[in-house]
């Protein structure tokens, strides 16, 4: 194949010619894969994949919920009543997030002193990643990392 540059004041022309079929090999390539290899793509739980990656989202999120907490402790003396007021402007927390699976705000519960808490995923939204219901949850008991309930 010949390729004649018909305006010299384009010379990019065929680089771009070039880069396009790239394009289309790769797009090809990628929606050729399941059919080249079938087995991969049907063992595969797409479903299960999104549990197990919600649930670390969830473990992640109850993590920063009580590093927060524990923060609040150091400044305040005591655990706060809600969630709520783990909240300001020049903070790492600007929102109390929900777990992605359940859609759901966690749950928080202090005793009356405010001295201990537990935080955790309120319900069996994370039956299908192998947890116990109300988990994942984190107490502050909890040092190196947040129970699972696997
Ligand atoms: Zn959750």
């Amino acid at each position: 194949m010949d390729i004649k540059i018909k305006n010299p004041d384009k010379k990019n022309k065929p680089k771009t010619a070039i880069f396009i079929l790239i394009l289309i090999v790769i797009g090809l390539l990628f929606f050729s894969l399941p059919f080249l290899f079938p087995n991969i793509f049907d063992n595969f739980n797409w479903k299960q994949a999104r549990e197990v990656s919600g649930f670390g989202a969830c473990k992640y999120d109850i993590k920063h919920i009580h590093n927060e907490l524990m923060l609040y402790k150091e400044k305040n003396g005591n655990f706060p009543v809600n969630l709520n007021q783990l909240i300001s402007k020049n903070k790492s927390m600007k929102g109390i997030p929900v777990c992605p699976i359940s859609h759901r705000d966690y749950c928080y519960e202090t005793n009356t002193d405010l001295t201990h808490f537990t935080v955790y995923c309120k319900g069996s939204f994370h039956k299908k990643a192998g947890a116990k219901p109300n988990y994942p949850r984190a107490t502050d008991k909890s040092i190196d990392d947040v129970e699972d309930g696997l």
